[in-house]
């Protein structure tokens, strides 16, 4: 047998188990990680999305929650993660803003990661503990610039959605509040509720049941337009900040390295869950909706996350934020 015909036999081989590894994906439970606390916006969105791709690939997808540091700790700690398919990533607009706001990250935002698809965009929410004496933004801005040393501003960590909405509040108001990280918007909206902190922007997915229930008080969404499951509160721009806007985009990612596969199937069951009437229900109740199948795909969550990339790092680096 010549060696260039032994070595035809031994790829095909190869190929062969490569393929038929891929059918058998997933034979286990998969972890899905947040880089959020547990009961937050992002939580919310990995575990409607994880109940349905689980009901796809016939396998139970958990989420672990991995918060801290605007969502770096745990972005960090896929990255090191085998490239098995087993453990997948669920994070927010934050994967594009930590290579500006952080000088010091073990991993590279872009590359050391497998893109599977984007999944939702999300508008946010200016809210307030229940009892701020405020009736609307434009007493909540008098307020807030009257009492600029004791109003308190919760969020996630430096890089998380919450910083980002509040850092383009503070600048357009042209006032400095002090800011209180957790290690995600659950425990925070958990002090809001409790009246320990002021005023947080968070996404409608964690903030809608607690307006709705006149537990926190709303005084815009950051979207163009109105949201249609919290008809009553205008926008920031209709408010008085002319031009705000920003919404929370979630991408779906495994580490790099792991097979494509397994990234297609993954991706694969990601644009069937986005089209479950039950996930579908859920995100228009919480004032979101599944981006379009489209989007929900690798190519898709690559460009817009390099894109993502190049259109914070000038912004973040004009604000002058960043962390060691
Ligand atoms: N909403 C949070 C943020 O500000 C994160 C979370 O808890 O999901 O980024």
């Amino acid at each position: 047998m010549n060696s260039k015909f032994l070595r035809s036999l031994v790829c095909l081989a190869l190929l062969g188990g490569a393929a038929a590894h891929a059918q058998e994906y997933p034979t286990k439970t998969i972890t899905m990680v947040v880089p959020f606390a547990a009961g937050g916006p992002t939580d919310t969105v990995a575990r409607l999305v994880a109940q349905s791709m689980g009901v796809k690939l016939k396998q139970q997808i958990i989420v672990e929650n991995v918060g801290g540091a605007g969502g770096t700790i745990g972005a960090a700690r896929v990255a090191k993660s085998a490239p098995d398919g087993y453990t997948l990533f669920l994070h927010h607009i934050g994967q594009s803003t930590a290579p500006a706001l952080y000088r010091k990250l073990t991993y590279n935002a872009i590359d050391s990661f497998e893109p599977i698809g984007l999944v939702t965009d999300v508008p946010m929410t200016l809210v307030a503990r229940k009892d701020f004496p405020a009736k609307d933004f434009k007493e909540l801005l008098a307020y807030v610039k009257a009492n600029k040393d004791k109003v308190t501003y919760a969020n996630a960590g430096l890089g998380s959605a919450s910083h980002l909405c509040g850092m383009l509040f503070m600048t357009a108001i042209e006032t400095d509040l002090t800011t209180v990280p957790y290690k995600g918007t659950g425990p925070a909206m958990n002090d809001l509720l409790g009246g320990q902190v002021d005023i947080m922007c968070d996404q409608t997915t964690n903030t809608t049941g607690q307006i709705k229930a006149g537990k926190v008080k709303a005084y815009g969404v950051t979207t163009k337009t109105r949201v249609a499951s919290l008809p009553d509160v205008p926008t920031l721009n209709e408010a008085g900040l002319p031009g705000f806007e920003v919404a929370v985009w979630h991408g779906m990612y495994a580490p790099q390295g792991t097979p494509k596969a397994i990234i297609d199937t993954l991706s694969g069951a990601l644009q069937v869950a986005l089209k479950d009437p039950m996930v579908k229900q859920r995100f228009a109740d919480l004032g979101t909706e599944p981006v379009a199948e489209s989007r929900a795909k690798p190519e898709a969550l690559k460009a817009h996350l390099k894109a993502e990339v190049d259109k914070w790092a000038p912004i973040i680096k004009k604000a002058g934020a960043y962390a060691d």
